[in-house]
């Protein structure tokens, strides 16, 4: 199973000279099977870089499955610039949930209006199939990949991903903030035993998590705890601040490796290959 991560970032984009090393793409990661399926987790900024990358990479047709966490913007801001979708011949289906009664079709479609961008989500010409899921539900991608999800504690909701084929299992939690007297149980469902936890590290201090305590996310020390708790076999932070700089996020990898040694920082451009050897990816 191949990982890329092509957006890191939670809230806002945040090009500069301060954020070039971590990288300043809301969330976007790519997994691609190795039965050739796709999934893109998110659509934030990071899904146009993708987007030129697949066109390179696919002769012809680009076939894939866009997993939504949540509509919140910096998870769906990309997808308008997502190239691949103006490919008549590529085809995805958008999975994720309705949000606050609208239909997840028309809250995508709601990002391509006039005056905020001059063509319409209808005139796409790739197909777009809209499959929308509830909390536990588990599909199936392709023959082998089961795909289950489930709820986790953020504001208006955001699901929370595991992703399993032929024994490998990779988690994606993005957006997430544990309660003061335990930790969002679904987080530790999805996450047990897995090869690889993608989680919500958007705070730098607890001090500021407590501070922001109704913005739904969680610190470094918080995602550690999940991995010790749930037995993964490495964790990757992500989702930082807008406000952190590639030498604080770097600061807080020192410290989060003191709690739980195998954890790695996701960022731009990583790649990496599931299930890992014993040396962590840079
Ligand atoms: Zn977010
Ligand atoms: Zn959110």
């Amino acid at each position: 199973m191949r990982i890329r991560f092509w957006g890191v970032r939670g809230t806002i984009p945040t090009p500069g000279p301060d954020t070039i090393r971590v990288g300043g793409n809301t969330s976007c990661v790519e997994i691609f099977t190795p039965d050739k399926q796709l999934i893109i987790l998110d659509a934030g900024s990071g899904i146009r870089q993708l987007g030129k990358a697949l066109q390179r990479e696919f002769e012809g047709r680009i076939v894939g499955n866009i997993l939504i966490s949540h509509t919140h913007w910096d998870h769906i801001q990309g997808f308008p610039f997502f190239g691949p979708v103006f490919g008549r011949t590529n085809r995805f289906v958008l999975i994720g949930q309705k949000r606050v009664g609208k239909r997840l079709e028309e809250i995508m479609a709601g990002q391509f209006i006039e005056p905020y961008l001059p063509y319409a989500y209808k005139s796409l010409p790739a197909d777009l199939i809209v499959k929308e899921v509830k909390d536990g539900e588990t599909i199936i991608i392709g023959d082998h990949t089961v795909v289950k999800m489930a709820d986790l504690n953020h504001p208006g909701g955001c699901l929370g991903f595991r992703i399993e084929h032929n024994g490998t299992v990779f988690t994606y939690c993005s957006d997430v903030s544990h309660y003061d007297d335990g930790f969002d149980q679904n987080v530790l469902k999805l996450a047990q035993g897995a090869d690889l936890l993608v989680h919500d590290a958007h705070f730098g201090t607890l001090e500021e998590r407590r501070k922001f305590a109704d913005w739904g996310h969680s610190t470094w020390i918080e995602a550690a705890q999940v991995a010790i708790e749930a037995g993964v076999k490495t964790l990757a932070l992500f989702h930082y601040s807008p406000d952190l700089t590639d030498n604080e996020v770097e600061s807080i990898l020192v410290k989060t490796r003191q709690v739980f040694p195998r954890t790695i920082l996701a960022r731009e451009g990583l790649e990496i290959h599931l299930p890992l050897g014993d040396k962590l990816p840079d």
